[in-house]
């Protein structure tokens, strides 16, 4: 994590956003895709335990720029905990083992993040006591994000991230528009989950977010 460098050829990319799909969200997808426009941070949806969202705002998102990947993403809810899904064929079933989770969305060709892994008031952290097995099967750790009430706690999920050499995503959470967008990641413009994976590996991702992050200072 450096200084913030704004270049033009890098996307902002906010990697965790719900939509009203998700039951809890007041963001309808027009709000997502507005702010979009307005600030060129491109959002991923992920809601709860269904892709519906992420594939309306994806839709949308292609008629502004038909260079945006479309990314059918899910926030999954296992029996131990919640794990995101990106860039998915189908709906992933929610209930299941964490690890058969893991297995259905590998086996879809899609790329598994651990959202807020250490996340005090969320249960979410149920997955542990089967980290040794689950940890293999982990493309991305969550390691900032807006809704831990606790900096350790995103704190922790970087240097759990570290220790495994995984790469970290950074996302606003948000529920409500006022949120969309007010934590991203600057990263290499990708297409396929494989080159999303090399540009969050790149030196070139920066945080903004954590520098202006007030818990962070
Ligand atoms: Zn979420």
């Amino acid at each position: 994590m450096g200084p913030v460098i704004s270049r033009p050829d890098l996307w902002k990319f906010d990697m965790h956003v719900h939509s009203v799909y998700s039951g809890d969200s007041f963001n309808e997808p027009g709000i997502i895709s507005d702010n979009f426009r307005k600030t060129g941070i491109l959002p991923l949806v992920c809601d709860h335990n269904t892709t519906a969202g992420s594939a309306a705002v994806s839709h949308d998102l292609r008629k502004i720029d038909p260079q945006i990947p479309e990314i059918l993403a899910e926030e999954v809810m296992t029996r131990q905990g919640e794990v995101v899904g990106l860039f998915l064929s189908e709906m992933v079933p929610a209930y299941l083992d964490i690890r058969e989770t893991m297995d259905l969305i590998h086996g879809q060709g899609g790329l598994v993040l651990l959202p807020h892994p250490f996340c005090s008031w969320r249960g979410s952290r149920l997955w542990e006591e089967y980290a040794a097995e689950i940890v293999r099967c982990i493309d991305i750790v969550e390691g900032f994000n807006g809704r831990v009430i606790h900096a350790e706690e995103n704190a922790a999920a970087r240097e759990f991230a570290g220790r495994y050499n995984k790469p970290i995503s950074v996302g606003s959470d948000s529920h409500r528009p006022q949120d969309l967008g007010r934590w991203w990641l600057e990263l290499e413009p990708f297409s396929t989950p494989e080159e999303l994976m090399k540009a969050l590996l790149a030196g070139t991702v920066r945080f903004p977010v954590l520098e202006r992050f007030p818990e962070e200072k």
